[in-house]
């Protein structure tokens, strides 16, 4: 199955371990705000990115010094499901976020533990490979976290503000609340945020070839026009010199119009820049084109 662009800037992110406890503690804390289920009768990852399935145990240990109790086989296809069942273990992970275990109904991100810096990135790098995806530029521009917890939702939508300067916008979807970018350059910000450059760039590159293909359409269509619109004033033209020499009329022309009669009938197609160069002496593209009509006009008067 090939990596989606999701998968991959997932996998760009996973590269960096954090180091430090205070940065693990917080990417566990997005992680679990943000995963499918963070409760006291259990906490549920389901992730479909291997690295990321690769990284949640050694996180989990560094932590909380806990395990889960079921994991995915290492060879598993399709989504990968990581629990934790113990009691113990979810009392452990609830106090070490400040929280009773008894009462989660008001989760919410305890602001301590994204102090710093450091943290607020890997907290927020935690939400995304638990919580987030990002759509393939060919396809669109978006990006998006969905929490199951309304006030997670609110308080991550001010810690984005603080570390990328913009609001995320916000709406609830069935069971869940999302919170999205769809400007191409605030995707492009936040995957660089998240530790993602390769699939900001892929971001850009995206949208780089799209405004130029756009470039080459629109001149396409206007060169159509404007061939469409040479090739009805030709034609308009040599319709006017045919008229005119039925009439008998092309002897009588001013030598200028003669020579204008001429180079129009030897080149049909050609425009009136290319004809004003033919006249003797070259003359100007208005002038020429002060000719032609003039012709036209004498053969809708019928007068020289
Ligand atoms: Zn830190």
């Amino acid at each position: 199955m090939a990596i989606s662009f999701s998968g991959s800037a997932k996998e760009e992110i996973c590269r960096y371990n954090p180091t430090k406890n205070c940065c693990a503690l917080a990417e566990c804390f997005g992680i679990l705000l943000f995963c499918n289920s963070f409760r006291t009768d259990g906490i549920r990852i389901i992730t479909e990115s291997r690295e990321f399935a690769g990284l949640l145990p050694k996180l989990f240990k560094k932590a909380f010094g806990v395990a889960f109790d079921a994991e995915p086989e290492g060879d598993s296809a399709g989504k990968l499901i990581f629990q934790i069942t113990d009691k113990d273990k979810i009392h452990r992970i609830m106090s070490a976020y400040g929280f009773d275990a008894k009462d989660t109904l008001s989760l919410h991100i305890n602001l301590p533990v994204v102090e710093d810096d450091c943290c607020k990135a890997a907290f927020l790098k935690g939400a995304f490979l638990a919580g987030g995806s990002v759509t393939d530029p060919a396809k669109g521009y978006h990006i998006e976290l969905t929490t199951t917890h309304s006030s997670v939702a609110r308080e991550c939508n001010s810690l984005m503000y603080e570390v990328l300067g913009v609001e995320p916008k916000a709406a609830s979807r069935a069971g869940g609340y999302v919170l999205y970018f769809k400007q191409s350059d605030m995707i492009t910000d936040c995957l660089t945020y998240l530790g993602a450059p390769l699939a900001a760039m892929g971001i850009m590159e995206a949208k780089l070839e799209k405004e130029l293909n756009n470039k080459v359409n629109r001149r396409c269509n206007c060169d159509d026009a404007n061939t469409s619109k040479v090739v009805e004033a030709a034609q308009e033209q040599l319709n006017a010199i045919r008229v005119l020499r039925e009439r008998g009329l092309f002897d009588k022309l001013p030598e200028k119009l003669k020579q204008a009669v001429m180079a129009r009938e030897a080149n049909p197609e050609a425009s009136l820049t290319e004809l004003a160069a033919l006249m003797e002496p070259p003359i100007s593209k208005p002038a020429m084109n002060h000719r032609l009509k003039k012709l036209v006009q004498m053969a809708q008067e019928g007068t020289l």
